[in-house]
């Protein structure tokens, strides 16, 4: 892999085939092995922040394949739009049970 991100040169995944990080889709024993190589990496967080930022669509980043990670930029979104949402909902007082 080369992002030439600055925490990349502290990846697990930097002494490894890059191919391992770029299993075939279905490939799950490969899949498998690449995020074994994620396991403890010293730099998982900032490696999934920007696989999720840069819309990284393929192989495994920060120990999460491509369907993970859409689903985690789903949630996030889901989650920001509740959050985003809430105050108003509050000051109207939707949800409120008391009178
Ligand atoms: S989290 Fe995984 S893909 Fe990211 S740098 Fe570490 S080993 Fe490599």
């Amino acid at each position: 892999m080369n992002t030439d991100q600055p925490w990349q040169a502290r990846g697990n995944c930097r002494n490894v085939d890059p191919e391992t990080m770029f299993p075939e889709t279905g490939d799950l024993i490969g899949r498998t092995q690449a995020k074994a190589t994620c396991r403890g990496c010293k730099v998982l967080v900032d490696c999934l922040e920007w696989a999720l930022e840069a819309n990284v669509e393929h192989g495994v980043w920060g120990g999460l394949d491509e369907d993970e990670r859409r689903k985690l930029r789903r949630s996030r979104r889901r989650l920001s739009a509740v959050k985003t949402t809430e105050p108003a909902a509050a000051a109207s007082g939707a949800g409120s049970s008391a009178a």
